[in-house]
């Protein structure tokens, strides 16, 4: 049972989770959270205000001891934690440097703080439990900081578990290299970490908690009528995911996916609700169109070659730079000697330096890309055609357009400030109005 950021956001979120896992005690859960929303943007922000001088972290402290207060547990729980965060802080400041691995042992700080307040209000719940840090749990990654990758269990996970006393309740998120250095699985982690655990105990269920009643037709923030999706496979929701739906990590799938353990996503305000089951079989009953992902933050890069070597060379130079920065690449549409790739903004300035040489390079930020996932058949089949046709006949310019991998997502960028617009008329065209 995973609970997200704004499940353990504050007192009254985190007694509704310990009546969702009080629950379900006969079913043996195993708990994995998140820090509390917004603590791990405030860690990030500290780890990198470091170069400056001003990493401050009496504002977390404070929030933290906010919490405590709210759940009547004692207010000293978490001083020897929050000590260590502030002589660390203190440390990068004195250096006046923050590496990747450093960034990562700030930030583990959210999940460790919140674990043990999660643990703690579980235990004066009555139901005991205890904090498990998942880098002593054998949540052994690679040693990419900040995009750690899991290496294989091994049986670890399940043997510190079995010694552990009550409801184990893991940090999301965090692991450690073979060095014992902290790292991180990326931002959203937690699902990735949740479904990991899940596979590791071969648990009957993964069960993601969060502040929606499961996937929907496109993110209800932007779409008043967005439905939620009761049955879902794992390939759709790792279109979804993957094309910039924050709502699961795009990684998550694919543990639960090879283990065939389903997935459900529920709403840890709304416990009675149905939520999203994901599983390997495809519902019979699935419309064509399935859902409307988006991304924000998207840079689109266009790349004109000099023409001094072949296409494929071309294009080839283009990808290994940008996967030499690890930039990840979205919708690309390629031209005779020109490719436009979507990336994520904060990449463009390192991708114009590294792709300079290459050919002449713009850069358009502000962007945004928009997702329609569906039947690879009716998309290929003029689908296409009738998406971005839609989109056009309003006014609204595509930007740079593909299909996906598979054949199953129509991807295209618009203008971020077009962006609502862009998601509504198509959420309207293709699940209102039918
Ligand atoms: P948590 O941090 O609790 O794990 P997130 O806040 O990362 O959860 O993800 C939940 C959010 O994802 C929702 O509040 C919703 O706004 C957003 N979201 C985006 N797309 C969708 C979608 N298709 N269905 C449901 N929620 C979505
Ligand atoms: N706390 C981490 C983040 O905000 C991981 C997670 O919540 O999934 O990115
Ligand atoms: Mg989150």
């Amino acid at each position: 049972m995973k609970f997200g950021g704004t499940s353990v956001g504050g007192a009254v979120a985190i007694r509704q989770a310990v009546e969702v896992v009080r629950s379900q005690l006969d079913r043996e859960p195993v708990v994995v959270v998140s820090a509390h929303a917004g603590v791990t943007d405030a860690l990030f922000a500290i780890a990198r205000a470091a170069t400056t001088g001003t990493a401050d972290t009496e504002l977390i402290a404070v929030r933290h001891r906010q919490i405590l207060a709210g759940l009547e547990l004692d207010r000293h729980l978490l001083d020897p934690l929050l000590d260590e965060l502030r002589d660390l802080a203190r440390g990068v400041r004195l250096v006046g440097e923050s590496t990747p691995k450093v960034i990562d042992a700030v930030v583990s700080y959210g999940e460790r703080l919140s674990a043990r307040v999660v643990a703690a209000a579980l235990t004066a719940g009555g139901v005991p439990a205890t904090a498990v840090d998942a880098f002593d749990a054998g949540m052994l990654t690679d040693s990419s900081f900040g995009r750690a990758r899991p290496l294989p269990d091994e049986g670890r996970m399940l043997r510190h578990l079995q010694t552990v006393a009550g409801v184990p309740v893991l940090t999301g998120f965090l692991g450690a290299d073979r060095d014992g250095n902290i790292t991180t699985l990326g931002r959203n982690g937690s699902d990735y970490s949740a479904a990991l655990i899940g596979v590791a105990l071969n648990a009957d269920e993964i069960q993601i908690w969060k502040d929606v009643d499961g996937v929907h037709t496109a993110d209800p923030r932007l779409v008043k009528d967005a439905q939620p999706i009761r049955r879902m496979s794992f390939a759709d929701v790792a279109d979804l995911a993957s094309f910039g739906s924050k709502v699961l990590h795009p990684a998550a799938m694919v543990p639960a996916m090879q283990h065939g353990i389903p997935l459900r996503v529920r709403n840890t305000l709304l416990p009675d609700a149905e939520g999203t089951t994901i599983a390997a079989m495809v519902p019979s009953d699935r419309p064509v169109i399935r859902a409307i992902a988006h991304r924000t933050g998207v840079a689109l890069v266009t790349v004109h070659s000099h023409r001094l070597v072949s296409q494929h060379t071309f294009l080839a130079k283009v990808f290994a730079k940008l996967d030499e920065i690890e930039c990840d690449v979205g919708p690309v549409a390629v031209g005779e000697a020109a490719v436009t790739v979507a990336i994520d903004a904060a990449f463009s300035d390192r991708a114009v330096e590294c792709l300079a040489a290459d050919g002449e390079v713009q850069v358009a930020t502000d962007r945004a890309v928009v997702g329609v996932i569906g039947d690879a058949e009716v998309l290929e089949n003029g689908g296409i055609a009738e998406v971005l046709a839609e989109v056009a006949t309003s006014g609204i310019p595509v930007r740079c357009a593909g299909l996906g991998a598979v054949g199953s997502t129509v991807a295209f960028a618009v203008d971020a400030e077009r962006l609502s617009e862009t998601v509504q008329l198509l959420h309207r065209r293709f699940f209102t109005a039918r």
